[in-house]
């Protein structure tokens, strides 16, 4: 499924309901690159990708420079 975003740009979306992170199911999705499928936005949040002041995930960014990466999620 596609999605769009604010952007206006057309994004893959994940079909998974449940998420992978807590196993629970998601209530409010977002989607996540690192773990490739949906997640709760709440761990996108506490996620050492997720940049507080441009609310963006630096994942993709870490992927193209491995030395910007940092530790996985915290609980
Ligand atoms: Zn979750």
């Amino acid at each position: 499924m596609m999605i769009t975003l604010a952007g206006g740009r057309q994004v893959e979306d994940y079909a998974n309901t449940e998420c992978p992170v807590c196993g629970e199911e998601i209530h409010h999705a977002v989607v996540c690159r690192k773990i490739d499928a949906n997640i709760c936005d709440t761990h996108c949040r506490y996620c050492r990708h997720y940049m507080k002041v441009t609310q963006k995930c630096s994942y993709a960014a870490e992927r193209k420079n491995p030395a910007l990466a940092m530790p996985d999620f915290k609980y």
